[in-house]
């Protein structure tokens, strides 16, 4: 597997390359949280703060992809590096060598990792209410708890049970394991991400129609799921 090409920055050994149109994640995040902050802080503070929560969820997706990477590496797999752009992340491994349990292995790792985040930052928020207090402890509160319920969302859209997310994956190696058959479980795995990405494309298309104020998360729901479905298509295919 070539390394990347033009990494951006090297993270324990890992290239990473990270695109231009994170700043539209780092922007629609602001967006969403900025209400939360409005109600305590000034309207310059609430709006850096907001960002601050989208550059920390870009940082956990960089974690999860790297958790990837060092456990595909661990288990004696090639990394091309990590990816990062506007509708997520993506780890590139090789092939070799590939077996149910290293894949199950590698998949479950992301989750775990986003988990740990999640959990760090409730702690980081909780602590920080308490023993900093005031208008400190209430930015860095709810920064960080905004943070971890954001990675729980991570953690729960990636485990669902359809290619090419890490719960496809996971069911992939379950499949593999059950049936001894690698095909049988691309193609079952592949046509379950068809059906969350057709999901994703309606419910894009159905909240920009409903509530046209919501015009950017639906145009990022309609193209997540297109991406997703060529990818789970390419997952179906495979023999
Ligand atoms: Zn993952």
């Amino acid at each position: 597997m070539p390394a990347l090409r033009t990494p951006t920055l090297t993270l324990a050994g890992v290239p990473v390359r990270l695109h231009a149109s994170l700043l539209l994640v780092v922007g629609l995040v602001a967006v969403t949280v900025v209400d939360r902050f409005a109600l305590r802080f000034a309207a310059a503070m609430a709006a850096g703060l907001s960002v601050l929560v989208g550059v920390l969820l870009v940082s956990s997706v960089l974690v999860h992809e790297l958790a990837h990477a060092l456990e595909a590496r661990h288990r004696g797999g090639t990394i091309g590096g990590i990816r990062l752009f506007a509708l997520g992340g993506v780890t590139e491994l090789g092939d070799h060598g590939r077996t149910p349990r290293s894949e199950l292995a590698v998949a479950a790792v992301g989750p775990w990792a986003s988990l740990v985040v999640a959990s760090a930052c409730g702690l980081g928020a909780a602590t920080a209410e308490q023993w900093l207090g005031g208008d400190v402890g209430a930015a860095v509160g709810l920064v960080l708890g905004l943070t971890g319920w954001l990675n729980l969302g991570l953690v729960a859209f990636n485990l669902l049970p359809a290619a090419p997310l890490d719960g496809g994956r996971i069911l992939h190696a379950v499949l593999w394991r059950a049936s001894g058959d690698p095909g049988f479980a691309s193609r079952s795995t592949g046509r379950l991400g068809q059906a969350l990405a057709a999901v994703l494309v309606v419910l894009g298309v159905a909240s920009a129609v409903v509530r046209p104020a919501s015009g950017l998360a639906a145009v990022w729901s309609a193209v997540l799921g297109v991406v997703l479905w060529r990818a789970a298509a390419a997952e179906a295919r495979r023999t």
